[in-house]
């Protein structure tokens, strides 16, 4: 038997053992939405998480949520209404995020490879540019002179450093992403002169990170680096956007990020910075951590099969929705997610047995000889840790068995 992620706290059953979201048992859930496979998210969840965040914070630092963790759109709505920011990181987003309620002033745009018409979309929005290049800046305010408009910019920094224990590096060393350090006061100077409204830095050094001593060295070394480029432009940032990183617990072993702790080392971090960063707001954007574990996969037992010895649960959901779970999605070695049956939610484990999707691919395999209490045909078997990159990061259209239903109660 392979152990499992932790199941996350706050779920818990009814006295028939179904598992209750967001007080709906699961069978109904699915049959409100018509069938499994079935995303479910839970507004108070949300609302809670937004809350615990706020609360550990020192006052005065924003929330923005990168809304590419998860786009559905009454999640993003109910998701604009909490936090301080959205980030975007595609043209597609931007035109959601503006659908979403935020104002534009409070969302930003960040990603390379921003096409022409992209760019013109934000600054007409008045939206800020990440800026990711020189090339970029070039482009964006040759827009801005053509149109009139006096575009918000801000520079993304590729920072000399990365996230320690962080599952995606996005800084330190050569990257698609963000302009070199010493390559920026040059830049945000050129943008002074040029009469652009400059909103500040961008310094995002990865993700998926439980540590939260790494967490705060990270954030300390994000904001010495930006007092060092902010010296050296001569120039206080409107807007020190710090990244997130703050990560979720997936893996068996994985252990919650300690936020408190976080939170605490960030507000010595901003007690004692540089003068020059003295009029600076400072923004943390998160992705995963707001909404991972508000979120729920629903799948409905197909088949069960022995083959060799090994018992088969075959569901209708799969790697096309839960492209994470199968292992397939940045991870180097495959791990179970948090997995149960629904139904029998709480029960200990009687069987092991392999949870595999209906694709007919080997790398289907969303639960790799887990402990469950019996499962048959037409039970519910649920992923945990399914509101981040789920839906939205896996390939649906693969082998023709289309999307999932998403709904958030
Ligand atoms: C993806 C991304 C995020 C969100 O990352 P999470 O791990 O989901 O928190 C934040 N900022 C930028 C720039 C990103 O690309």
């Amino acid at each position: 038997m392979k152990p499992h992620g932790p199941i996350p706290p706050g779920f818990a059953a009814d006295a028939e053992g179904m598992l209750l979201v967001g007080g709906m048992r699961a069978d109904a859930l699915a049959e409100a939405a018509g069938d499994t496979p079935l995303f479910v998210y839970d507004s108070a969840m949300l609302g809670a998480r937004v809350a615990e965040w706020r609360a550990a914070m020192p006052a005065g630092v924003q929330l923005h949520y990168a809304m590419k963790a998860n786009p559905y759109t009454p999640l993003l709505i109910h998701m604009a209404r909490q936090v301080d920011g959205l980030d975007v990181a595609s043209g597609g987003e931007l035109k959601a995020a503006l659908a979403s309620g935020m104002a534009a002033e409070h969302i930003s745009f960040a990603g390379p490879g921003k096409r022409d018409r992209e760019l013109e979309a934000a600054i007409r929005a008045g939206v800020t540019l990440n800026l990711e290049s020189a090339g970029e800046a070039t482009r964006a305010l040759a827009i801005a002179a053509r149109t009139g408009i006096t575009p918000r910019l801000a520079v993304r920094v590729n920072p000399d450093f990365d996230l320690k224990g962080s599952g995606m590096k996005m800084g330190g060393g050569a990257k698609p992403f963000g302009v070199d350090a010493a390559d920026v006061p040059a830049l945000v100077r050129r943008l002074l002169g040029l009469g652009a409204d400059w909103r500040g830095f961008h310094i995002f050094a990865g993700s998926q990170a439980l540590d939260a001593a790494a967490i705060a060295e990270t954030q300390a070394q994000t904001v010495a680096l930006a007092a060092r480029l902010a010296n050296q432009i001569g120039a206080t940032p409107p807007l020190v956007n710090l990244g997130g990183g703050m990560g979720v617990p997936y893996f068996p072993g994985d252990r919650a990020v300690d936020v408190a702790a976080v939170g605490r080392a960030l507000g010595e971090t901003l007690a004692t910075r540089d003068a020059v960063l003295g009029g600076s707001r400072f923004a943390m954007e998160l992705g995963r951590w707001l909404v991972a574990e508000a979120g729920v996969y629903l799948t409905r037992i197909v088949d069960r099969k022995v083959s060799h010895g090994e018992t088969f649960l075959v569901t209708d959901g799969g790697l096309h929705h839960q492209l994470a779970a199968s292992g397939n999605f940045g991870t180097v070695i495959r791990r179970n997610y948090p997995i149960a049956v629904a139904n029998r939610f709480g029960a200990g484990p009687a069987e092991t047995v392999s949870v595999v999707g209906c694709l007919c691919t080997p790398l289907d395999r969303l639960g790799d000889q887990v402990g469950l209490p019996r499962a048959d045909v037409g039970d519910l078997v649920v992923l945990f840790q399914a509101g981040a990159y789920g839906a939205s990061a896996s390939p649906a259209a693969f082998l023709g068995q289309g999307p999932a239903r998403e709904m958030l109660v």
